[in-house]
């Protein structure tokens, strides 16, 4: 059926491609889950070169980083760099140990993580609401909870494909994204 919408509104899929980590499902759960709340296709491809948006799994070695998204040009054309930062170690010692104890703690972190800069890859914007997941933490707000919510709705990793981390306001922003990038089309 999304397939069908797809051909009558003439819109390609955006191209993603999760990058090469053992967790790498979570990049493809967050881009779903963005894609099914603006109500737009999404597809997955085998090289970073084919993709419109490209997950790394790297550790910058920068405390204090564990994602980011940015616009870069690759021949001729706009494409979204996507960096997760794996090593729970980056967020400090408090953040580490609590993944260290609760396993499924630290693929929330890895989980939201993604989608946040997904988030940005398909165009939202921060807000200063710490319901979103495009919340920034610039805005203060207790870190450690904000994963934990999400977290108490799990029992096991797979729950996160199910549960979708979205806001009210974050399907409102991605459906307005959508539309702005098909006026363009
Ligand atoms: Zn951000």
């Amino acid at each position: 059926m999304m397939w069908a919408l797809v051909l009558l509104l003439g819109q390609a899929p955006i191209t993603y491609w999760p990058g090469e980590h053992e967790k790498s499902v979570l990049a493809e759960w967050a881009v779903e889950h963005w894609a099914a709340a603006g109500g737009f296709a999404v597809q997955k491809v085998k090289t970073a070169e084919e993709a419109e948006i490209r997950f790394r799994w790297v550790n910058p070695r920068r405390s204090g980083l564990y994602g980011q998204s940015q616009r870069v040009e690759d021949k001729g054309r706009w494409v979204n760099e996507v960096v997760v930062n794996p090593t729970a170690a980056s967020l400090g010692p408090e953040m580490a140990a609590r993944a260290a104890q609760d396993p499924l703690y630290g693929d929330v972190i890895l989980f939201l993580t993604c989608v946040h800069e997904a988030g940005h890859a398909l165009d939202a914007q921060h807000t200063s609401n710490y319901a979103d997941i495009m919340y920034s933490f610039e805005y203060g707000g207790d870190f450690a909870a904000y994963f934990q919510r999400y977290r108490d709705r799990l029992k096991v990793r797979t729950d996160m494909q199910r549960q979708s981390p979205l806001s009210t306001g974050d399907v409102k922003q991605i459906q307005a994204a959508a539309r702005r990038r098909s006026g363009r089309r």
